[in-house]
C-alpha cells in the first residue's frame, strides 16, 4: 500500500498537505474518527479521498449533493482513482455494475446519498464489502436548527452501531459551536479528534453598502469591481426570489454582462448547461437562488453579490465562501435596505414553524443584521460569530472607511412616539415607513391631510434629518427589533423594546450610512 505522501503526490499531484490535511489524514489513517470543521476551499475533500486511497477497502462517502456526484466522481475518474457512485438518477443496470464492482473489491470510494444510505437494503449490500472509512460531507445537515437541515442524516448516526470499527469522518464549512456539538451528538462521533480550522479568509474583502437601487449598484459594482486585467471576471450574484433572478439576470445581459439565471425552477438540462458554462468558462456571471453553489469547486470566483439579505450568517459566509478560493483577492458584495429586513422578519413571522424554530431563525436573523449594520470590522463580526478572534482586518469596508456612529435616542423617540401616538389618539398605528416619515417631515400631502395627521404633536418635528436619513433611523430600529413589521403592508409596530427608548431609559446608537468609494483591483491585489 502507497503512504499518504505518495497517494498525495502520485495521485493528486500535489506537494504538500495544506493546513489541517496532514493530522486529519493520519488520524484517520490510523483508524480514528474525526470531526473536520474547515472553510469552503480549505481541501475537505482530500481528508477522506487519501486515506481512502491508502486504507484497505473502498470508502463509502456520504453526500447532499446529487447533482454533482457525477462530476466529483467524474474527476476522481480523471485522476486514475476507482470510484462509482449510487443515487436515483441511475439506470438499474448501471447500478448493477457499480454493485458488482464494489463487491468484486475494484472500488476505492463509492458515494451514496443519504437516503440510500437509510435503506437496509442499502446497509446490507455494503456489509458485504469491505469498507476502509466511512466520509459524511456537508455533516451541518444533520443540524435541525441549521440553515441547510436534511432529515435523511439524521439516520446516519445509525452507521456508528452498524460499523464500530471503520473510522467515520464528519466534514463541514459550517463552524458554529452549536451546529458542532449538534452533529458531533447526532452522528455520535463522541470519541472524534476535532480539527477546527481558521475560518479567515483573507483575500475576501467584505463590502456592504446601503441599497437604493440595487440594479443600478450591482451593475456599477460589476462594472468597476467585476473585472480582472480588463476582462470581466466569474462572479456569483444571490438573490432571494426565482422571479428576481431571472429580472436581474436580464437586466445584467441587457447591459453587456455574460449573465445567466440559475434557479431550481428552471429545465435540468438548462440548470446542467448553465453550471458547465460557469465551469468551464471564463467571465461568466450566474445570477442565482442559494440553489446554486454548494459543493462548486470553481478556485477563480472573484465575486459574489448579494442583493438580498441572507437568513444567516452561516449562510452568508458560504455562499460568500466561493469567491477567491484560489486564494487570489476577491470581493463579498450586497446591497441591504430597508425592505429586506421587513422581509425577512416578515417571513419569520408568518412561517408555518412552531415557537422555538420561530426564535431561532429571528435570532439567526439578529446576527446577520448585526453584521450589516456594525461600525466595526466586518471580519472581527463575521468570525466572531464563529468563536474566532481576531484584530480589526483592515480588508473590509467598515476599517477601509470606518462609518461614523451617533447618539440616534432623540430621532429614535421622534419616531417611536409617532406610532405610538397614532396607535393611541388615532386607534391605529397601520402605517409603513413613508408615511411615518412623511409626518416627521411635516410633508404636506391628501393623505396626511384625510387622515388629520397634521394635528399630530409630532408633524413636522423631524426637520434634522431628510428622508433618506430616517429610512436609515426606521432600517437600524427595524434591525435592532425595537420596531418591528407586522402584517404584509409594511406596516411598523412598537416592540417591548420601544418603551424604554421612549422613556430615555436606553440611548439608541446609529450608525451613518456611507457608501465606500469602490476600491480599484490594482489596490486590492498590492
Ligand atoms: P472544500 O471541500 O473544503 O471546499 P476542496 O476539497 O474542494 O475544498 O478543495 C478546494 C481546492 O483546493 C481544490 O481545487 C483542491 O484541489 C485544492 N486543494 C486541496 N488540497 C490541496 C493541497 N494540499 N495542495 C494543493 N491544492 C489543494
Ligand atoms: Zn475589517
Amino acid at each position: 500500500m502507497p503512504d499518504q505522501y505518495q497517494v498525495l503526490r502520485d495521485v493528486f499531484g500535489y506537494s504538500e498537505f495544506r493546513g489541517d490535511q496532514e493530522q486529519i489524514v493520519s488520524h484517520v489513517i490510523g483508524g480514528g474518527d474525526a470531526v473536520v470543521l474547515m472553510p469552503t476551499g480549505g481541501g475537505k475533500s482530500l481528508c477522506y479521498q487519501v486515506p481512502a486511497l491508502v486504507r484497505e477497502g473502498c470508502a463509502v462517502v456520504v453526500s447532499p449533493l446529487i447533482a454533482l456526484m457525477a462530476d466529483q466522481v467524474g474527476a476522481l475518474r480523471q485522476l486514475g482513482v476507482r470510484a462509482a457512485y449510487l443515487n436515483s438518477t441511475q439506470l438499474p443496470e448501471e447500478r448493477a455494475e457499480v454493485e458488482r464492482a464494489f463487491l468484486a473489491g475494484e472500488l476505492d470510494l463509492i458515494y451514496v446519498a443519504p437516503e440510500r444510505l437509510s435503506q437496509r437494503g442499502t446497509r446490507e449490500f455494503l456489509a458485504r464489502g469491505t469498507l476502509s472509512l466511512i466520509a459524511i460531507d456537508e455533516a451541518h445537515c444533520v443540524s435541525q436548527w441549521g440553515h441547510d437541515f436534511r432529515p435523511d442524516y439524521l439516520a446516519l448516526g445509525e452507521l456508528a452501531d452498524i460499523w464500530p470499527d471503520v473510522p467515520r469522518i464528519a466534514l463541514t464549512a459550517t463552524a458554529t459551536r452549536r451546529t458542532h456539538e449538534e452533529l458531533t451528538a447526532r452522528l455520535h462521533l463522541e470519541g472524534a479528534r476535532h480539527f477546527v480550522s481558521s475560518f479567515d479568509r483573507p483575500n475576501i474583502t467584505y463590502r456592504i453598502e446601503p441599497k437604493a437601487q440595487a440594479n443600478r449598484q450591482l451593475l456599477e459594482f460589476i462594472r468597476t469591481e467585476g473585472v480582472v486585467d480588463g476582462e470581466p471576471a466569474t462572479g456569483i450574484v444571490y438573490a432571494l426570489s426565482r422571479n428576481s433572478v431571472e429580472k436581474i439576470a436580464e437586466f445584467l445581459r441587457a447591459n453587456d454582462v455574460d449573465a445567466l439565471p440559475y434557479h431550481a425552477g428552471l429545465d435540468r438540462r438548462v440548470r446542467e448547461d448553465t453550471l458547465h458554462r460557469f465551469l468551464r468558462e471564463d467571465g461568466i456571471v450566474v445570477v442565482a437562488t442559494i440553489a446554486f453553489g454548494m459543493g462548486i469547486d470553481k478556485p477563480d470566483v472573484r465575486f459574489v453579490a448579494h442583493v438580498d439579505l441572507p437568513k444567516s450568517i452561516e449562510g452568508y459566509y458560504q455562499e460568500t465562501g466561493r469567491a477567491g478560493r484560489d486564494g487570489l483577492p476577491s470581493v463579498a458584495w450586497m446591497a441591504y435596505g430597508l425592505a429586506d429586513v421587513m422581509n425577512q422578519r416578515r417571513l419569520i413571522d408568518q412561517s408555518d414553524g412552531d415557537a422555538a424554530r420561530r426564535r431561532v431563525q429571528s435570532q439567526l436573523l439578529d446576527a446577520m443584521l448585526a453584521l450589516c449594520e456594525t461600525a466595526t470590522c466586518r471580519r472581527q463580526q463575521l468570525l466572531g460569530y464563529f468563536d474566532q478572534r481576531i484584530e480589526p482586518c483592515g480588508n473590509c469596508d467598515t476599517c477601509l472607511n470606518p462609518p461614523k456612529t451617533w447618539d440616534g435616542t432623540v430621532p429614535a423617540q421622534k419616531l417611536l412616539s409617532t406610532i405610538f401616538r397614532l396607535d393611541r389618539d388615532f386607534n391605529r398605528s397601520a402605517y409603513g415607513a413613508g408615511h411615518l416619515i412623511d409626518i416627521l417631515l411635516g410633508v404636506d400631502n391628501a393623505r396626511i391631510q384625510q387622515q388629520g395627521h397634521d394635528r399630530l404633536t409630532t408633524y413636522g418635528i423631524g426637520t434634522e434629518l431628510d428622508a433618506s436619513g430616517w429610512r436609515s433611523v426606521v432600517r437600524q430600529l427595524v434591525a435592532l427589533g425595537i420596531i418591528a413589521p407586522q402584517g404584509d403592508y409594511g406596516v411598523l409596530r412598537l416592540t417591548e423594546k420601544a418603551a424604554p427608548v421612549l422613556r430615555g431609559e436606553t440611548t439608541v446608537m446609529l450608525r451613518e450610512d456611507t457608501k465606500a468609494p469602490a476600491r480599484s483591483r490594482k489596490a486590492a491585489r498590492s
